[in-house]
């Protein structure tokens, strides 16, 4: 019987392989482990073994049932798998799917340049609040109250002495408020102005710099700038200083610099000019320095302003500042 009943279990195990399909299940099921089938066949016969022998006989032919029932159910379970799969879709040769990766949109991108730039020339970088407060968005930076340079800013107010910064000059003051000089920095990050067309937006970047020294004159600031166009735009740009007013520099300058799209010989981004206004600039003034405890006699500084998006519309040549903030993927894939 013991014999029998291994026999059984090997011939079983090589039925169940040769099975392709599910509608050969139930004719094994019934030929196997059916009420007619062999193995409940073999187990009538347990009734005429010997006593000591029926045990382990009755112990062995269980076991042989478990695994048999245990083999077909596996076996069930694996053709069910192969019918919700259909050979076609799993076809093993083709490529993988390619996900896609991002860029970092060209703003940050130039942005980063720009700091690497300055942190080249050993200039610090400096973050600051967006919600900033008027004193040192305005008052700090001589600019008081009902002073009419505060109507150039088109200032989003949050409370009457809290504002979201309109530019990053405010960390000149917070920073000069807590060191003392030589500082060389640069305070990259977004700013906020009222004001939308096709050349504004009320959100954008701009990258203020400002450095404190003993004997600081426009020269430095003009060589400082000079260097800085010529690595972020890789070539030798004219660069032009036309006097103007902004209340934190005396004096102050708007600097322009030769058009780089034609090259100074005029064309429509340059209004034929030749020239395109790119920052403005100046020296400290005394009064900024005498607020936060310098004696203007010994020190100096200059500061300046660039917008990061102007450049990168320079760099890029593009005309129309609005698509950098359209999330369109077409323009953002092709930096
Ligand atoms: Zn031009």
């Amino acid at each position: 019987m013991e014999e029998e009943l291994r026999k059984l279990e090997q011939e079983a195990v090589a039925a169940l392989n040769e099975i392709e399909r599910e509608d050969g299940l139930e004719s094994f099921r019934v030929r196997y482990l059916g009420r007619k089938g062999s193995l409940s066949s073999i187990m009538r016969g347990l009734a005429q073994v010997s006593r000591e022998d029926r045990p382990r006989l009755g112990r062995l032919a269980n076991q042989v049932k478990r695994k048999v029932e245990e083999q077909f159910n596996l076996k069930k379970k694996a053709l069910a798998t192969a019918r919700e799969i259909p050979a076609a879709r799993l076809d093993l040769t083709l490529p993988g799917r390619r996900q896609p990766l991002g860029t970092l949109h060209p703003v940050t991108q130039v942005m980063e340049e720009m700091c690497s730039i300055f942190e080249g020339m050993g200039f610090a970088v400096a973050e600051g609040p967006d919600v900033e407060l008027d004193h040192y968005n305005f008052e700090a930076l001589n600019i008081p109250e009902h002073h009419p340079a505060r109507d150039m800013h088109d200032t989003f107010y949050v409370s009457e002495s809290i504002l979201l910064r309109t530019h990053t000059s405010p960390m000149q003051a917070r920073i000069m408020e807590k060191h003392d000089p030589p500082l060389r920095y640069i305070a990259p990050g977004k700013v906020y102005r009222c004001d939308s067309d096709i050349t504004h937006t009320p959100m954008f970047h701009q990258v203020e710099g400002f450095l404190v020294d003993r004997r600081v004159s426009f020269a430095d600031l003009k060589g400082v700038l000079s260097s800085f166009l010529r690595s972020m735009f890789r070539k030798d740009l004219a660069l032009r200083f036309r006097p103007s007013f902004f209340p934190f520099t005396e004096p102050s300058a708007e600097v322009d610099i030769g058009c780089v799209i034609c090259g100074g010989a005029g064309c429509r981004v340059c209004k034929r000019t030749g020239w395109i206004e790119i920052l403005g600039a100046g020296l400290i003034d005394p009064e900024v320095l005498t607020r936060v405890g310098y004696d203007p006699d010994t020190y100096s500084g200059f500061a300046f302003g660039l917008g990061v998006e102007r450049i990168a519309m320079l760099k890029y040549g593009i005309d129309d500042i609005r698509l950098f903030y359209e999330n369109d993927l077409r323009f953002l894939a092709r930096f």
